[in-house]
């Protein structure tokens, strides 16, 4: 059963928000249960708990590889 905690971790040595499309991270679109935030476009993304399917579709958008599962 997805338990209702993070369950990512962004990297921000490797995340760079204007290497994504207007600045928007690709892995927001990417997760079914919308896990990961970002305050505006260029802003750090970041995730936050809810029932994460452990999916690694965040994993697989992130083309600057920044994003793992804990
Ligand atoms: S897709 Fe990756 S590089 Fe782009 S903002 Fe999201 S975490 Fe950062
Ligand atoms: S593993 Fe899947 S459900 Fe979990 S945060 Fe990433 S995209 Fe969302």
């Amino acid at each position: 059963m997805p338990e209702e905690k993070v369950k990512v971790a962004i990297d921000y040595k490797r995340c760079d928000p204007r290497r994504c499309d207007r600045g928007i991270c690709s892995a927001i679109e990417a997760c079914p249960t919308k896990l990961i935030k970002q305050i505006e476009p260029y802003d750090s993304p970041y995730p936050v708990a809810g029932f994460c399917q452990e999916c690694g579709k965040c994993l697989d958008a992130c083309l600057l590889k920044a994003i793992s599962m804990l």
